[in-house]
């Protein structure tokens, strides 16, 4: 992730955001206990998963990010080869075809297949911890304190992860161990790539003392000019600074950087499942088809696929979206909002085969469909006792628990509704 620059030059880094940055109240709790804290940061992420796709890109210069020919775009990740010619995220991909004319470039704009990485990691990560706070798609804080029974001292555990990284998604990662999160963070930066770094609570002082002050997310190149004037270039200048002066300098942030520089950070690790923004399924039609009634039957059957797990997860969405391919690749998607958010097949595909029936010709060839449900929200009794049935509701909708216990117990072809295609 490319960390923004605010104004005052403090990184809006993912994590910074959840250290409660300028909260004094907060960093003024008393240390309750020691914590161990894991920072998992992949290594060029992007690349990495790129090369692990094309073992020869292995130990070269691999730039993810777009076509260094058009003149646009940034540098997305650049693998350890690129960066020995000072390729770095975030740069503009000209400057790095400058930095390294041969280097290997690439589109990179597969979203699906690194989130997929993504989350197989995620699920790594759990099976040592419930207390994980992913903070980009490729770094999450562990909250490993306690663990010592189920996988030995903090170091041991750390090698086991990295092991089952390695073995499970051929990856390569770096994990700092400290006492809380901004240190963790810090130290799985100092050994990159291939690190494992620890920063024991006796040796914080030490261990940053030498650091220039960038070296701590959340502190940018604006406010290190601004320290600099200050005389401060090391955390070990900025952790003994007067924080009365930090404040005027830098108003709350001031007491964040002097409780930062001396690696204070009472964060807790937030455990979150990021609830879904929208649920869809979309088929490949086994031949292209141009019959509007068989695009309305394959509608009505993944219509009834999102619709169950609409009901599944308890949600109900108001924006209705067809996604139709052509036979030519051509894309189209079409969306509407209804008044009341719905959980109900037979409400998607009214919507969908209406979207639908003015997007076919009866002429143009469709390869692919799609039905997918946005903004959703937590089903309420509410709406579904109080309504009429009207366009918003379908008199079918009594019959949707008994088929979906029926789905439950025989799977989920066991049953469909007539003029459904079987897509399952
Ligand atoms: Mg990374």
């Amino acid at each position: 992730m490319i960390p923004k620059l605010r104004s005052d030059g403090i990184n809006d880094c993912p994590t910074t955001l959840q250290i409660n940055r300028g909260r004094s109240d907060t960093f003024a709790e008393p240390l309750k206990g020691e914590r161990v804290i894991l920072h998992v940061d992949m290594d060029a992420f992007f690349a990495s998963v790129e090369q692990r796709e094309r073992p020869w890109l292995l130990g070269k210069p691999v730039v993810v990010g777009g076509d260094p020919g058009k003149r646009r775009g940034v540098v997305a990740a650049a693998s350890y080869a690129a960066r020995k010619y000072g390729i770095k995220a975030g740069m503009p991909l000209v400057t790095a075809k400058k930095l390294c004319p041969h280097a290997i470039f690439l589109i990179g704009t597969d979203r699906d297949k690194y989130e997929d990485v993504s989350s197989r990691l995620l699920k790594i990560f759990y099976q040592f911890t419930p207390q994980v706070e992913p903070c980009s798609v490729d770094e999450a804080f562990l909250d490993i304190t306690g663990c010592e029974s189920l996988f030995g001292p903090p170091l041991q555990l750390a090698k086991k992860l990295k092991e089952k990284i390695e073995t499970k998604l051929g990856l390569p990662c770096s994990v700092g161990i400290a006492p809380n999160k901004l240190l963790a963070k810090l130290a799985s930066s100092l050994n990159k790539p291939d690190g494992l770094t620890l920063i024991p609570r006796d040796k914080v002082k030490e261990m940053l003392n030498s650091l220039e002050v960038t070296r701590l997310c959340g502190i940018g190149n604006k406010a290190a000019r601004t320290l600099s004037t200050l005389g401060i270039h090391t955390l070990g200048e900025l952790a003994s600074y007067p924080v009365e002066v930090l404040k005027r300098k830098f108003g709350k942030n001031g007491e964040w950087l002097h409780l930062a520089a001396n690696g204070i950070d009472f964060s807790p690790v937030i455990s979150q499942t990021v609830p879904e923004k929208s649920m869809g399924h979309e088929r490949t039609l086994p031949e292209d088809v141009t019959d509007p009634k068989q695009i309305a039957s394959v509608l009505l059957a993944l219509s009834t696929m999102v619709a169950r797990r609409l009901r599944q997860r308890r949600v109900r969405g108001r924006t209705i979206t067809l996604k139709m391919r052509y036979s030519d690749f051509v894309n189209l998607t079409r969306s509407e909002t209804i008044a009341f958010p719905t959980d109900s097949e037979h409400v998607i595909f009214k919507v969908t085969h209406k979207l639908a029936l003015g997007a076919t010709s009866g002429i143009r060839k469709v390869r692919l469909l799609g039905v997918n449900v946005s903004r959703l929200t937590e089903g309420e009794k509410f709406f579904q006792t109080s309504l009429p049935f009207t366009e918003y509701r379908d008199k079918r909708e009594m019959v949707y628990p008994v088929m979906d216990r029926i789905r439950d117990r025989f799977g989920e072809g066991a049953i469909k509704w007539a003029g459904a295609a079987s897509v399952v």
